[in-house]
């Protein structure tokens, strides 16, 4: 399954960067363009699944926020939004050059708060 494996990804790079502390995460959220081929439903599920599984992460929580397509018009030399993969500007110039949508990243990492 495509998204378990994203979700090993995301928790190793977490690993690797906060160490001990990842016990202490309350939530991440994480970043997918529409591009990117990742399902928020399904990922969701994979994590839910991962923490199961992972006892010290039982409380974790996820978010998944889902990123536009955004694509550069050489003519107008501006950025536009992709919609209903249509992408051409407003101007009626064609173009495929990707700024935003390919990208999946941890985009926020909250720790419990001591009490
Ligand atoms: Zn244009």
């Amino acid at each position: 399954m495509h998204e378990l494996s994203i979700v090993k990804d995301i928790f190793s790079t977490l690993e690797e960067h906060y160490e001990a502390k990842v016990e202490d995460i309350q939530k991440i959220q994480v970043t997918a363009g529409l591009l990117s081929n990742v399902q928020p439903v399904l990922i969701q599920n994979a994590f839910d699944a991962f923490i199961a599984d992972n006892l010290i992460y039982r409380d974790m929580e996820l978010e998944v926020v889902v990123n536009d397509i955004i694509a550069h018009c050489h003519s107008c030399d501006k950025d536009f939004k992709v919609e209903y993969h249509r992408f051409v500007c407003e101007c009626g110039t064609p173009s495929t050059d990707i700024v935003q949508g390919n990208e999946l990243y941890i985009s926020k990492v909250i720790f419990k708060q001591s009490l």
